[in-house]
């Protein structure tokens, strides 16, 4: 297990868990499963070693074929913040 720290943000205990990752690239959404992270356990801020975000930058450039594509609806939010 890597070691994070603390968070960056409030201080809590970093542990490291294995989550899909959401990059937007070329225009369109990338997800790439069971990405080592550390998530602090009180705030749920996740942090990436730069080799495994130096590893993601590689595999978008490299990459082959996708293990599935999902269709991702996009909505326009008509609220708002008042
Ligand atoms: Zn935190």
């Amino acid at each position: 297990m890597a070691e994070y720290g603390d968070c960056f943000y409030c201080g809590g205990k970093v542990t490291e868990k294995y989550l899909p990752r959401e990059i937007w690239w070329e225009d369109r959404l990338h997800i790439i499963e069971n990405v080592p992270m550390g998530v602090c356990v009180q705030c749920g801020e996740k942090v990436l070693k730069p080799n495994v975000a130096k590893q993601i930058d590689s595999f978008l450039m490299n990459k082959g074929m996708p293990m599935k594509t999902m269709n991702v609806p996009v909505y326009e939010f008509e609220g708002s913040a008042a």
